[in-house]
């Protein structure tokens, strides 16, 4: 066969039968749907039954690599899981770095799908000659790290070590807002995929393939991967940590903006990762603060002082890479206590523990992050389930008889860690929080919900959609609502596309902010492109980090015609994911989700507005922005929904 990058098979596993089964994929679907994220969509639409209950043998879970993923591209360690999601009941998925993804390829596929309920805890076990569901009920019970350790020792031939892909505790209890851990503790934590492995009792896939990974042109992607990495390796001095304060002070104080080049982004995350953004956002306003009602003003550079970067790279003991990166805003973080040693948290982890809280002891985040990853429970949703319990405490919503005595008072680090440790372990009111806020609004009654901040049943992620329109607008649209990883419109200025597609909107070198919230017509046009791009990135494999660098620098359509021997536009690409796009919205509609009730809660739009901090007076005119960006997809600009020839194509296949 002529390599083409993939790998031109999937697996499916039945785990009520047992049964397991190879499937031929044609090289049209590859060319239609191009892999990951595509690949998931177009498998699940066909195969999961209108109204499967998420929890039930009929959701499908599927664990896919990028299309680029091992062909000598860079940044192409990224795998997806997806499946019917049972915390927004729609479409669901995750994305996840570490070295996974290219385990899945060298096992020989560019998809496994697991459905059905197995009887007694297992796991799924792929080499190149063996594929078969093994004995889990030894592990059932152990965290995320104890069961790789197992598994990886247990599997491991000939000095190999298989990569395994587990739940903790959370996910085995059908925790809402569980996830799915790979190496230690990255987490493939959103849309609560990790409930469906464990309503499965799946408690792991373990891989350990030996397959080439072999690209159509291989010289082509390396001289592509060189130009590129000569990029990340540009690095200037920075200044230190504790003053990247003053940088997000600017971005408030001036009246206009200047277009972000994604290098400066990249220099920061090279440095000191996701956390180099620990006193920018709060500044600027990107961060919510105190369960999103709170403002710069109440988390200002004194009280973010203790997260500031450097307190993070300073206890960093080896930085961290997923697989073919060359930046790594990764590390392996010394701590003390219980543990010893954590992934380096994440901005989203720091902030949704920390200042959503109003909590600044930042030892307490360290061992929470540690507790969250092994437990296998989503950082951000718990941060938020916490919020909106201090502020439904504050207002009076509940006392100290429904907390089990936990006096729930902003900032308390004590007890936000007695809360989580809860939480895990599904114990007294931590069981109330343990499936996330739309859970939490149900069990504690209506007078909880003016406290819930959500868009369709997820909690939002750290970035104020107040201070980016396109935050707004990605929370509310996106068959995953509530993620930070679809698109805004700092994001745009990052990927500077209009370098390589022909005739889409330029964003001028400097602009005033306020023009940022009136022009809804091309905040909805740059929304579909962002989706657009990001569904791209997504099927191949790409880190979102990676592509902020600028698409003339990572030349992901280039690498994707070298893969495979294609020869599309970037222009074509872009048509193919906006198909994608539709059949993702198609699956929502088929499962019954409204688009139009998925709107982000009216707090995070600026309703009514902030009357102090970064995000004053300003409000997000959603609706018509929504209206437009539907449009642009050629679906029904009043319902959100495509139209009934679209979902035929879909249905067709
Ligand atoms: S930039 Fe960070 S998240 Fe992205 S691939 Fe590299 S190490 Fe992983």
């Amino acid at each position: 066969m002529m390599s083409k990058g993939y790998m031109g098979k999937v697996l499916h596993v039945d785990l009520t039968t047992g049964e397991i089964r190879d499937e031929a994929v044609p090289d049209s679907v590859y060319e239609k749907y191009l892999g990951g994220m595509g690949l998931g969509a177009y498998m699940l639409y066909k195969e999961i039954p209108e109204g499967a209950d998420p929890l039930g043998p009929d959701n499908i879970l599927g664990f896919l690599p990028g299309l680029l993923t091992g062909t000598g591209s860079l940044f192409t360690g990224r795998w997806m899981v997806v499946g019917k999601s049972p915390l927004t009941g729609g479409w669901g998925d995750a994305n996840c770095g570490g070295t996974f993804s290219p385990a899945i390829k060298r096992c020989g596929y560019d998809g496994i799908f697991v459905k059905g309920i197995s009887e007694k805890p297992v796991y799924l076990y792929v080499d190149d000659r063996v594929r078969e569901l093994r004995d889990a009920s030894g592990v059932w019970g152990m965290d995320t790290v104890e069961t790789e350790a197992y598994l990886s020792k247990k599997s491991g031939e000939k000095g190999k070590k298989p990569k395994v892909a587990c739940i903790g505790p959370a996910g085995e209890s059908v925790s809402l807002i569980s996830g799915i851990s790979t190496d230690n503790g990255r987490m493939a934590a959103r849309s609560g995929l990790g409930a469906v492995m464990g309503a499965k009792r799946l408690k792991a896939v373990v891989l350990a393939g030996s397959k080439q990974i072999a690209a159509r042109n291989p010289e082509e992607m390396k001289a592509l991967s060189q130009k590129c990495n000569r990029w990340v390796q540009f690095q200037p001095p920075l200044v230190k940590g504790p003053l990247t304060w003053i940088l997000g002070a600017l971005m408030r104080i001036m009246p206009t903006v200047l277009t972000m080049d994604g290098m400066l982004y990249k220099i920061l995350l090279k440095k000191w990762g996701t956390v180099s953004m620990n006193q920018i956002s709060p500044e600027m306003g990107d961060a919510p603060i105190k369960n999103w009602k709170g403002s710069s003003k109440d988390w200002g550079a004194k009280k973010s002082l203790s997260s500031n970067p450097d307190v993070f790279t300073g206890c960093e003991k080896v930085k961290y890479h997923c697989y073919s990166c060359p930046l790594g805003c990764g590390g392996i973080c010394t701590i003390e206590g219980k543990y010893g040693e954590t992934h380096k948290p994440e901005y989203e982890t720091v902030l949704s523990l920390g200042g959503l809280c109003m909590n600044e002891d930042v030892e307490s985040i360290f061992y929470l992050n540690e507790l969250l990853n092994r437990a296998g429970m989503d950082t951000i949703s718990a941060g938020h389930a916490v919020a909106f319990a201090m502020e439904c405490y504050e207002k009076g919503v509940i006392t100290n008889s429904d907390t089990d005595g936990l006096g729930l008072t902003w900032g308390n680090s004590d007890v936000i860690v007695t809360l989580v440790e809860r939480m895990v372990k599904r114990e007294g009111f931590g069981h109330v929080l343990a499936d996330g806020v739309k859970q939490a609004v149900e069990r504690l009654g209506k007078k909880s919900e003016p406290y819930a901040v959500l868009a369709g049943g997820q909690e939002p992620a750290m970035h104020d959609s107040r201070n980016d329109p396109g935050f707004a607008l990605h929370y509310s649209v996106e068959p995953t609502p509530g993620r930070h990883t679809l698109g805004s419109h700092l994001y745009y200025e990052m990927y500077q596309l209009w370098k390589v597609v022909k005739g889409i909107p330029k964003i001028p070198p400097m602009y005033w902010k306020g023009s940022k919230y009136k022009n809804i017509e091309k905040n909805a046009e740059i929304g579909a492109i962002n989706s657009k791009y990001m569904t791209i990135i997504n099927a191949a494999g790409v880190c979102m980090f990676g592509a902020f660098i600028g698409a003339r620098r990572i030349r992901i359509f280039d690498w994707m015609n070298a893969a495979t021997g294609w020869e599309f536009t970037p222009e074509q690409y872009l048509e193919k994911a906006s198909d994608i796009h539709t059949l993702k919205q198609s699956f929502n509609v088929k499962h019954g989700i409204e688009p139009k009730e998925i709107k982000i809660s009216e707090r995070a739009l600026g309703r009514p507005v902030q009357t102090e901090g970064a995000n004053k007076g300003r409000s997000i005119e959603i609706e018509e922005m929504m209206r437009r960006y539907w449009e642009q997809f050629g679906w029904d600009g009043e319902t959100g929904k495509p139209t009934v020839e679209q979902m035929k194509i879909n249905a067709a296949g």
